[in-house]
């Protein structure tokens, strides 16, 4: 399973390509391909595991981020 963060985009903040590339909407960017790796969850690589921006991100428990001033 990939990261629910995990898309993929042509285009984002000006920046324009002939294919999509991976992007995570929890960074708002395009990954570098080796993280892609870990976005993917290829090999043996996890990324509940060994992404500290999923961590962060994930750490309401649901895997997305309260908005801000959506806190209780
Ligand atoms: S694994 Fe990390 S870098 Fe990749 S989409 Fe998820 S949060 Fe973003």
């Amino acid at each position: 399973m990939s990261c629910p963060f995990l898309t993929y985009r042509e285009s984002a903040d000006g920046a324009n390509f002939d294919e999509a590339r991976a992007y995570c909407e929890a960074e708002g960017r395009f990954v570098q391909p080796m993280r892609a790796d870990v976005c993917n969850d290829r090999f043996d690589l996890d990324h509940a595991a060994d992404c500290e921006i999923y961590l962060d991100h994930a750490s309401d428990g649901d895997g997305a981020k309260a908005p801000e001033g959506d806190e209780p």
